[in-house]
């Protein structure tokens, strides 16, 4: 950036212009809109500048300080907090020259179309104060320029002036009523969007002002339409943030899936609307594009709706994919990251994921099947010293296992499956890749489960430490 844009507050500030000429007009024409106090030295001045003094002074203003002279640097220093010299003569020199001398007294300074020997350069404006847009191309593009100027102008209508400073005289009051942040930028949208910003282009400013300050008076709740993709967690309503939980206790509308436990759901506040949409054995009572859906429109109805879900949300949930749609309809979102199962899974077993003896790394993988197969690299799943997590594994546990034997993994490498983890419901069946098919099949254990594959798994004897009733070789 060459430039950083600034808006600058020039009421009762001095400003010195060098120059009397139709050049330097325009640039006085700005700078007193600004309400700056302005002194020109010139040896002569055109007659637009005369007039515009002569204007002033009958209009009981204090006028321009016209000073018939040619330049001197002492008209800097004479000048007290001078705070911008305008060097807009003919002479290119003399410009350069004044705006050295402003320069080395720290003074702002613009040479007229010659923007290298300037400190600041002005942007072309498009005013409909109190909102302006000022655009700069810092002297590449003029023409450019231009044409953006024109856009913009046809852009904003005349009237948005008169809305920006309707807006600014409720301020305060909208802003004593509505303490929540996200209330009041509603508050605002709603404003902007609908018949009161339309009353106000019309410049129909009475009614205008009268049906913001009614509406101001009949919104008591307002309420944002927001959507919180919450973690759940494996189920343990204890191992909730207190993020997710604040969030439950505030929702109109909860849409949660099966992983979801009842213990978790039960702290969602009692007045909310629940709505399953998990699937049920295996078919898909609502697709995602279903769900999508549905976060959109209750949203967009003005509902606070949380997406429960079991887990982590951004961990095999699909959260990305919902909060995708939500970001197309531009409706406002959090995601409140959960403890994922492998997380749960693994502590509640008294099975470290990683230790320094056994595995520096951990995988989670997704291991169910589709049509009767799993497509992994199981090369890179059998490389030692690291532990492998199969989410989803259950109904895919005898390949997996033979996979991971046929490429090389020990038949006897400790391997556990945790069934329910976390809850007051949970199993833990510890064996190997040779023997843990037949003792999970034997006990009918039943989703959700995990796999853990990797030495770590030894340490489950000595570390088990939750539930302990599980079921070993
Ligand atoms: N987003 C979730 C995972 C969804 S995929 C998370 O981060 O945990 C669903 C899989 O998660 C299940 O098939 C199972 O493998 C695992 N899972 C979730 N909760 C579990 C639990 N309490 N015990 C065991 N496995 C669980």
């Amino acid at each position: 950036m060459d430039y950083l844009p600034l808006f600058h507050n020039l009421k009762g500030r001095n400003i010195l212009v060098i120059g009397g000429g139709e050049i330097a007009l325009r640039k006085v024409r700005l700078v007193q809109e600004a309400s700056a106090i302005i002194t020109i030295v010139a040896k002569d001045f055109c007659p637009d500048l005369l007039e515009m003094d002569a204007r002033d002074k009958e209009h009981g203003c204090n006028g321009l300080h016209l000073i018939t002279d040619g330049y001197q640097h002492h008209h800097m220093l004479d000048l007290a907090n001078i705070v911008m010299v305008i060097a807009a003569t003919n002479d290119r020199d003399l410009n350069r020259l004044v705006s050295e001398h402003a320069q080395a007294a720290n003074i702002l300074s613009n040479v007229v179309d010659d923007p290298k020997f300037s400190t600041v350069i002005f942007p072309s404006i498009v005013d409909r104060s109190p909102i302006q847009i000022a655009i700069s191309s810092g002297g590449d593009a003029p023409v450019l320029v231009r044409l953006l100027r024109t856009r913009f102008e046809a852009l904003l209508p005349a009237g948005m002036s008169k809305l920006g400073s309707l807006a600014g005289s409720f301020r305060e009051r909208v802003k004593a009523k509505f303490s929540n942040g996200s209330d009041r930028k509603a508050f605002w949208e709603e404003v902007f969007h609908g018949p009161i910003a339309e009353q106000a282009y019309a410049n129909n400013l009475d009614e205008a002002e009268r049906m913001l300050a009614h509406k101001l008076e009949s919104t008591d709740e307002f309420k944002t339409g927001e959507v919180y993709l919450v973690g759940g967690g494996p189920g343990d309503p204890d191992l909730l943030t207190f993020k997710a939980l604040r969030l439950m206790q505030q929702a109109d509308i909860v849409l949660y899936d099966r992983l979801v436990s009842k213990e978790v759901l039960n702290l969602v506040r009692r007045d909310a609307t629940r709505i399953y949409v998990g699937k049920t054995a295996g078919n898909h009572s609502v697709t995602q594009d279903n769900i999508n859906q549905k976060l959109v429109d209750y949203a967009l109805e003005g509902n606070r709706v949380v997406r429960l879900k079991g887990g982590d949300p951004f961990i095999f949930g699909r959260g990305g994919e919902e909060i995708e749609t939500l970001a197309e309809h531009g409706i406002p979102f959090q995601v409140v990251p959960g403890i994922t199962a492998a997380s749960g899974c693994a502590s509640y077993a008294g099975i470290p994921l990683t230790h320094r003896d056994h595995a520096q790394s951990v995988r989670f993988i997704a291991g169910h099947l589709r049509s009767g197969k799993m497509d992994l690299n199981w090369p890179e799943l059998v490389q030692p010293n690291q532990t492998l997590v199969f989410y989803m594994g259950l109904n895919g546990m005898e390949t997996i296992c033979n996979q991971l034997k046929e490429h090389g993994l020990d038949a006897q490498t400790p391997a556990a499956l945790i069934e329910k983890g976390t809850t007051d419901r949970q199993q833990v069946f510890i064996g190997d890749l040779d023997s843990l098919p037949e003792i999970v099949r034997k006990a009918g254990a039943k989703a959700p489960t995990l796999i853990i594959v990797g030495h770590v798994v030894s340490l489950h004897d000595k570390l088990a430490w939750f539930n302990v009733t599980e079921k070993t070789q």
